[in-house]
């Protein structure tokens, strides 16, 4: 019997934890290793939505990507039923004047999405304690979520099950393997082994829990900013910081969140907010890099921006597909690191 193929895979985030278990329930000899805490990461700051809808809807570089964004969302519920990751599934709320909410209606028109019109009133029956005086809603099903904590745990249990040997230690460049993937977020690769995630470009962002607030219902987007469900408390997130890499807090950032949170959520006032930072890896055309390096035997999974949670499932089986010589399915071209190279996104 040939022996299995091993692949190490660096940075436990979510796109190396879902990439590793779909590589070791495929059949691959697996190591994880990071030097950081479990959610030490942007994985773990996130706000975990699932959001195809309202990130096509609202996000320009998301837009032409509605497709894959739902082909990636459409894997979670088999990811969840077999890891323990509890899904949520309460729907999202943008919310606004009358005039956002016909700009964001044409724009799901134009993405074949219709989404519920609702009075003020029934906003609020779906978001418990959203301030009276917004105009009225919208509302979609389609837009999930999971508590990030709790499914990084869920994610680690089932690779280890799966026979995934996890190390807490940075990736050692010179140990034997047949392939490497670099999921490494927005940090910088040891040894340049895959030139190709120069291209990457870090945003940080600033979210806040309120670990008092215990919020049960739809998620809300209001403006700038969101405000979501979350087992440590309601989450209120997130500023887009281009180009910087730190995780300092910024007082400005949080306080322009904590203030646009209490505008819709008048509980909030008063209440205690945590402030989390973590930073986000970007790419040009704001789907990750996933698939080959022009280095030899190195792969990489990373630049997911401000939808790794949404992508994660994708990621993994289109990486898996590639370790093993399988057709990667028909999102896989437009997240070729190759593309951005002068020649173009063939494999
Ligand atoms: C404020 C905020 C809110 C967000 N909200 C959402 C959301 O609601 N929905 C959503 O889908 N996405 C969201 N995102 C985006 C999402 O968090 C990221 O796209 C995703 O977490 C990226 O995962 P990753 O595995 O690529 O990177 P990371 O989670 O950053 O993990 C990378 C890991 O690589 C490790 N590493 C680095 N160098 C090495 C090395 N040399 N060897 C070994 N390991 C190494 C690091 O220690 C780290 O643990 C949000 C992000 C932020 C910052």
């Amino acid at each position: 019997m040939a022996a299995a193929l091993k692949v190490i895979v660096a940075g436990a985030g979510v796109l190396g934890l879902t990439s590793a278990l779909a590589l070791a329930r495929a059949g691959a000899r697996v190591v994880l290793t990071d030097p950081a805490q479990l959610g030490d990461n942007a994985s773990g700051v996130a706000a975990g939505m699932l959001a195809p809808v309202f990130e096509a809807a609202l996000d320009a570089l998301a837009a032409p990507h509605f497709d894959l964004l739902m082909g990636a969302r459409d894997l979670w519920p088999e990811l969840a039923r077999s890891t323990g990751v509890a899904l949520d599934r309460s729907g999202a709320l943008a919310i606004g004047r009358d005039e956002r909410l016909e700009r964001l209606e044409q724009a799901l028109t134009r993405l074949g999405v219709r989404a519920e019109r609702l009075s003020a009133r029934a906003a609020a029956e779906k978001a418990p304690g959203l301030a009276a005086g917004e105009a009225g809603a919208l509302f979609t099903g389609d837009d999930w979520r999971i508590d990030p904590d709790q499914a990084l745990a869920a994610l680690v249990e089932a690779a280890a099950e799966a026979g995934v040997e996890v190390r807490r230690a940075p990736l050692h460049p010179d140990e034997a393997c047949d392939w490497r993937l670099l999921a490494t977020g927005a940090d910088p690769v040891p040894g340049g082994l895959a030139p190709e995630l120069v291209r990457l470009e870090p945003i940080k962002g600033h979210i806040l829990r309120a670990g008092s607030l215990r919020y049960q219902g739809a998620v809300v987007r209001g403006e700038g900013i969101y405000l979501t469900p979350g087992a440590g408390g309601m989450v209120i997130g997130a500023s887009m910081e281009r180009g910087a890499s730190d995780r300092a807090v910024d007082p400005a950032q949080v306080e322009r969140l904590a203030e646009a949170g209490r505008a819709l959520f008048p509980a909030l006032d008063g209440a205690q907010l945590a402030p989390g930072v973590g930073v986000r890896a970007g790419t040009p055309d704001g789907l990750p890099m996933v698939g080959f390096s022009r280095t030899a035997g190195v792969m990489m999974a990373a630049g997911a921006r401000r939808n790794g949670w949404l992508l994660a499932p994708l990621v993994a089986k289109t990486v898996t597909a590639l370790v093993f010589g399988a057709e990667p399915g028909p999102y896989a071209a437009r997240m070729a690191p190759a593309r951005f190279e002068p020649g173009g996104g063939a494999y």
